[in-house]
């Protein structure tokens, strides 16, 4: 009989395992620790622990949604629009107190001053110019520029618009009845008139060209005031205050 051969003993794994199990451990642990940093680094969520060494989280920050362009646009126009109805309210409301002082202005006779210039040769007696004459100079003289416009004194219904011998081309406005006198007011020698028979102007509406048309020496506008019927001095109405 023979004995059987002892077993061999079988290599014991325990010491392996002994030094693999701290080791395994000990990555698992280290594993888990950066998983939990890189985690928390990324924001995905909190550490779990809260070690003197764990890096601070980060909370990502929502994304702010900007107000849609089409809106800021839209409130844009509203804004713009909103203002140009208010600077049309106050256009308006200058426009009317405008209307209301020519009004005004027209119930007191008190003329716009007709064309760009400084009276030149007054109302009154003088030696003519050109006939070389005594005789009555029937209205003021306004050196003006040739082309230069002319204005309506006062509102009124346009009489005469036409040309004549020694006025040129002239403009008649009958102005009604104004502080009780029937007021008429002539402008002499225009270059163009701009009116019509008939036209109902306004104080300070353009009726014509300045000119040198008819019995004058250089560009300049006559202007003659008929009260009653009878010529007078228009200084008085142009220097009335
Ligand atoms: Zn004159």
């Amino acid at each position: 009989m023979s004995k059987p051969a002892p077993r061999r003993a079988l290599p014991q794994p325990r010491r392996a395992n002994a030094l693999r199990r701290p080791i395994a451990k000990g990555v698992s642990a280290a594993l888990v620790t950066a998983l939990a940093s890189g985690l928390g680094v990324y924001g995905f969520s909190q550490a779990t622990s809260a070690s003197a060494t764990a890096p601070t989280p980060v909370t990502l920050t929502p994304l702010v949604v900007a107000p849609t362009p089409v809106k800021a646009v839209t409130d844009g126009y509203a804004l713009a629009s909103a203002e140009v109805v208010a600077r049309q309210d106050a256009l308006e409301t200058v426009r009317k107190e405008i209307s209301a002082e020519a009004a005004r202005l027209d119930s007191l006779g008190r003329f716009f001053f007709p064309a760009v210039g400084a009276i030149g040769s007054p109302f009154g007696m003088r030696f003519h110019p050109i006939l070389h004459i005594w005789r009555l100079h029937d209205g003021v003289d306004i050196g003006a520029d040739c082309n230069s416009p002319i204005w309506a004194s006062l509102s009124g219904t346009v009489i005469e618009a036409q040309r004549g011998s020694s006025s040129g081309n002239y403009v008649k406005i009958d102005h009604g009845i104004v502080n009780g006198h029937k007021l008429v007011s002539a402008y002499l020698h225009m270059n163009k008139i701009l009116v019509q028979k008939g036209d109902v102007v306004a104080r300070g509406q353009q009726i014509g060209l300045v000119g040198s048309t008819g019995l004058s020496t250089s560009c300049h506008l006559h202007l003659a005031v008929y009260q009653d019927g009878k010529g007078t001095d228009p200084a008085r109405f142009l220097t009335k205050g």
